[in-house]
């Protein structure tokens, strides 16, 4: 078993409306594995039918929101609040995907903001980072992913919530969606690194306790092998979440 447990995530992204997640769950061969967690994080319009499908099918997925607005409440037209997840029972949500910096403009500033509001409203954050084709070739991975965690590690409440409530996805943004995977070995000295980043600055056992996630396409042909390097701690993945065959398939490889 990993130290740290594996935990298996799926992000929707703009897919499955309610009816197709209820038939996605019906689908989805899932018994509990211990030591390891499922989790999906499905448009804001499809949460209430996942909750409410995994609770029918005695499933134990959690279910978590891809985005909110850090404010509680306001004029902030077309936005979801903390407070309107939590009702519904939402206790995780995903930050920083590259899609979220790239078509939506979210900043490490902006990003900062959701995440320590997301965690003083008492929720579980999945942060992602990762690098461009560009910044890898040109050598600049680890500074850039430096740069994504710089304001997140010098805060209090993320240096407290590191390892407990707030855990990352380094998802390289060339490999998203591209059918392009990091290999093992890029994949693990990547994870190596980010584990001895938070290890200098929050310490050695802050740093053993927070799960790094591997996102970018993740197929039940690559993920064992991911999954076998000591510092990869699951998967965040796209297109291969949607379908319940290829979820459970990555879900059995645990
Ligand atoms: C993602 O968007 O988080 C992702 C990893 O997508 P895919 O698995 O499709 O590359």
């Amino acid at each position: 078993m990993k130290p740290r447990g594996i935990l298996l995530a799926g992000n929707w992204k703009m897919n499955h409306g309610p009816a197709s997640a209820r038939g996605f769950f019906e689908g989805l061969p899932f018994s509990k594995k211990p030591g390891a967690t499922m989790r999906v994080y499905p448009s804001f319009l499809t949460l209430q039918a996942a909750l409410d499908a995994v609770k029918a099918n005695g499933q134990e997925i959690e279910i978590g929101a891809q985005n909110f607005h850090a404010e509680k409440s306001g004029a902030f037209t077309g936005e979801v609040s903390g407070p309107m997840l939590e009702e519904i029972g939402i206790q995780q949500v995903l930050l920083g995907h590259s899609e979220r910096r790239q078509y939506f403009a979210e900043t490490p500033a902006v990003i900062l903001k959701k995440t320590l509001s997301a965690l003083h409203q008492g929720f579980e954050v999945l942060l992602c980072i990762g690098e461009t084709l560009e910044e890898r070739n040109s050598g600049q991975t680890i500074s850039v992913l430096t740069h994504q965690l710089e304001s997140t590690l010098a805060d209090p409440t993320c240096a407290e919530a590191f390892g407990k409530t707030l855990h990352l996805a380094y998802e390289p943004v060339w490999a998203i969606g591209t059918g392009v995977t990091a290999s093992p070995a890029q994949a693990q000295e990547t994870h190596a690194s980010l584990r001895a980043l938070l290890t200098r600055t929050l310490g050695q056992s802050t740093a053993d306790a927070v799960q790094i996630l591997y996102g970018g396409s993740v197929t039940p042909a690559n993920f064992a092998e991911l999954l076998a390097c000591p510092d990869i701690d699951g998967g965040l993945v796209g297109g291969a979440s949607l379908k319940p065959d290829s979820f459970g398939a990555l879900w059995n490889l645990i």
